[in-house]
């Protein structure tokens, strides 16, 4: 007999994987975390049903994530990565020398185990001696922290339940204070298909906020739609520049870095009239 996941992308719209088993399956205290070991995409880490990430397809997401601000920032020293706990963002932070401390704040820390016991690859840089993991909720972990960090990375859920507080203009506004004077941020914004709404927010909120605001594109398979956002926020630097720093990547390249920004008109046309 055949197994088959789906995720309910939309009311009306799925991605359904054949899976060999279900490695772990638990209610922690925030949220329903499975981790399933499907033929196309290999082992999966899912959240109250959603994919969050995959060993085949993780290389693009937590790539776009890290190294467009990695590379922008010239010195890039302090990070922070907000959400995360399967550690992918962190293992692409890391492959900086410039970094002598990547922290990672994820409120849940049901997942950093599980990443650590079934997704060694991409949980691997969580035992370097640059990190701190700390279990906590980065709304409050960012209310406490004053120009701190040279770049933020907040690789969150989608805004439901303890994430929703990470879409916010209030959280936002922290963030800038959490960050030094030359400091930037990136946000993981949902897909231009289906969060639109959100990606206008989201970039009309960060446009109250910060001087820069840029969005760009990848694709990720596994997410609803193939097509991803990423929302930067900038004090100083632009985040379209790559300054060409020597990086070991999959998906991630200086071409891809310029390309990302290319927005297809009907995304040009979700941030017109939130453009200054
Ligand atoms: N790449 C995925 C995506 O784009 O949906 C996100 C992956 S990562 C596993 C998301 C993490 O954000 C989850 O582990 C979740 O527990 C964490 N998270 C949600 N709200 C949070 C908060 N307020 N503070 C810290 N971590 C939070």
């Amino acid at each position: 007999m055949e197994l088959w996941y789906t995720e309910k992308q939309t009311p009306s719209l799925g991605i359904t994987c054949l899976i060999r088993e279900t490695l772990c399956r638990k209610q922690t205290k925030y949220q329903d975390l499975a981790i399933i070991d499907t033929l196309q995409f290999g082992k999966m880490l899912v959240l109250d049903g959603m994919v969050q990430t995959t060993e085949k397809d993780e290389f693009v997401y937590h790539e776009m994530l890290a190294h467009i601000a990695m590379q922008a920032h010239p010195h890039p020293r302090h990070v922070l990565v907000v959400g995360g706990g399967d550690g992918g963002v962190i293992r692409e932070v890391l492959k900086y020398d410039t970094v002598e401390t990547a922290t990672l704040v994820e409120i849940d820390g049901e997942v950093i185990a599980a990443a650590k016991e079934y997704l060694p690859q991409i949980s691997v840089g969580l035992d370097d001696p640059r990190v701190t993991v700390l279990v906590a909720d980065g709304v409050e972990h960012v209310k406490t922290s004053v120009g701190k960090y040279d770049i933020i990375l907040i690789d969150s859920t989608e805004p439901v339940g303890p994430a929703v507080g990470l879409f916010s203009e209030e959280f936002y506004r922290n963030i800038y204070r959490a960050l030094k004077k030359d400091g930037l941020m990136v946000a993981q914004t949902e897909s231009p298909f289906f969060n639109q709404d959100l990606i206008s927010g989201v970039y009309s909120r960060l446009n109250r906020v910060f001087p820069l605001t840029k969005l760009y594109l990848a694709s990720v398979p596994t997410y609803p739609s193939g097509l991803w956002s990423f929302t930067a926020a900038s004090k100083c630097y632009d985040p379209l520049e790559c300054r060409k720093k020597p990086v070991t990547t999959k998906y991630y390249n200086f071409d891809v870095h310029q390309g990302a920004f290319a927005l297809p008109n009907f995304v040009r046309e979700l941030l017109k009239e939130q453009t200054k």
